[in-house]
């Protein structure tokens, strides 16, 4: 079937335009184009050290919130100030999972 890259709508086959957006139909939806657009991060967590990090990001992307670990290049070993960010659309939302998820960790849970 084919798509409209622009709109995401899916199209009988036979179409090869997308009258909407006036762009060619493409086969497929690449996934690269599923990623939320590459605008404003917003630093939704600080943690003290990259396994922190890790955790926290692990644990938004099984609520489907991309999220990006970011730390200042500068340093040697990235430890104290590791950001964890997410697209600012989501950033409300992914405050309040990791204020939920720290008032309750997983057992075993070391942070
Ligand atoms: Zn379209």
């Amino acid at each position: 079937m084919p798509f409209c890259p622009q709109c995401r709508y899916e199209y009988q086959a036979g179409m090869s335009r997308c009258p909407d957006c006036d762009v060619e139909l493409v086969e497929q939806l690449s996934p690269e184009e599923e990623l939320p657009p590459t605008g404003s991060l917003a630093t939704v967590y600080i943690a003290k050290d990259m396994t922190e990090a890790s955790l926290i990001k692990s644990f938004l992307e099984e609520f489907q919130i991309e999220s990006f670990i970011g730390y200042d290049l500068g340093s040697a070993y990235p430890i104290g100030h590791i950001e964890v960010r997410v697209a600012e659309e989501h950033a409300d939302e992914a405050r309040e999972l990791i204020a939920e998820f720290l008032r309750s960790p997983p057992e075993n849970l070391e942070l």
